[in-house]
């Protein structure tokens, strides 16, 4: 109930503007969200890259209402593959198609889409374009293997607690598109989302099993122990090396599980948010913990910055 009220609250502009311009919400939402400008994200890579991990950089915004804020926003993509490229880092783009336009028109935020997986071609890296609330799956899908048609540096993202990702796993595969798999963030109806936590992992341990054997490279997105180590056993099983796959979790978010990851020799992707739209982002990570929310609210009463 609580992560319901909290993915609700996600929706409320006056709750956005009072976190946002409160001086200790933002401070403590630097702990998910590094900076609202691309140097303190690159900067945050840096340091991702020299304890061994690569890294996806995802320019915050979503739901975007104008051409120009979507131009804007794509051009904030090229640029970040840019930055990458010119210092060398191991990292790539994470993007929502909403933040491209979506909401303006299909035919629209495909050609911001493309212009920036051509620009991932041209320096050789990648796209990951985020999976969204359950309104935009089919045309996500549609646009994500219409720009997969003309380039490989794009892949998308699949949802363990939705009922159809199993068949949307089959048809992405049949195209070779690498795929990453997490349990899903949005608020959804048990009409179409396994209402129960233990049923949305249970599928995801079934939908990894379909990813891991499949040849391609796939992202195991998760920070939870139980879906990893199912996923390191099930792989040493199948003779799938760990340079096969990878895992990826959130700025922030058990940097002691990714550390462990990395010194046992498993490829281990960071998710570094930047950008001035922090707060839908950082509500959902509230939502995935009650205990976020405690911290965040005792922070608050005190008005200080004390780190978890
Ligand atoms: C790299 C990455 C990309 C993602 N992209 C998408 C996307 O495109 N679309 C989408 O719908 N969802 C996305 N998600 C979010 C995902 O769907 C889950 O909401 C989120 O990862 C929490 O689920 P979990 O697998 O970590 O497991 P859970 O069962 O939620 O958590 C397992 C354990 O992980 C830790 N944990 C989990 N979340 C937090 C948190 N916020 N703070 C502190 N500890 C935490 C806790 O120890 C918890 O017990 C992404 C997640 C990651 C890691």
């Amino acid at each position: 109930m609580l992560r319901a009220l909290l993915l609700e609250l996600a929706k409320s502009s006056r709750l956005r503007r009072w976190i946002t311009s409160n001086g200790t919400t933002r401070r403590l939402a630097q702990r998910f969200v590094p900076g609202e400008d691309l140097a303190p994200a690159i900067e945050a890579a840096r340091q991702c890259n020299r304890s061994g991990m690569s890294v996806s950089l995802d320019h915050l915004g979503e739901n975007v209402l104008s051409r120009e804020d979507a131009e804007r926003a794509r051009q904030a993509y090229t640029g970040a593959l840019d930055r990458i490229a010119a210092n060398n880092l191991d990292a790539n783009v994470s993007l929502k198609l909403t933040h491209l336009g979506l909401d303006l028109s299909d035919d629209f935020c495909a050609e911001q889409l493309r212009i920036v997986t051509q620009r991932a071609a041209a320096l050789r890296n990648f796209v990951r374009v985020d999976m969204e609330g359950s309104a935009y799956t089919d045309r996500t899908l549609r646009i994500v293997k219409q720009a997969r048609a003309e380039t490989d540096a794009v892949g998308t993202v699949i949802q363990a607690y939705l009922y159809r990702s199993e068949k949307d796993i089959q048809d992405l595969l049949s195209i070779g598109c690498r795929i990453r798999l997490v349990k899903g963030a949005y608020k959804e109806p048990s009409e179409i989302a396994f209402p129960r936590k233990k049923d949305v992992d249970a599928n995801y341990i079934k939908l990894m099993r379909l990813l891991l054997p499949s040849g391609i490279y796939h992202a195991l997105a998760t920070h939870d122990p139980n879906m990893i180590e199912t996923a390191i056993r099930f792989a040493a099983e199948h003779g799938i090396t760990k340079d096969k796959f990878e895992f990826q979790m959130l700025y922030g978010i058990r940097t002691d599980l990714q550390s462990r990851l990395v010194r046992e020799g498993y490829r281990v992707r960071v998710y570094i948010p930047f950008g001035q739209d922090w707060f839908p982002y950082f509500m959902r990570r509230l939502a995935e913990r009650p205990a976020n929310l405690l911290f965040f609210a005792k922070n608050l009463l005190r008005g200080t910055t004390v780190r978890e």
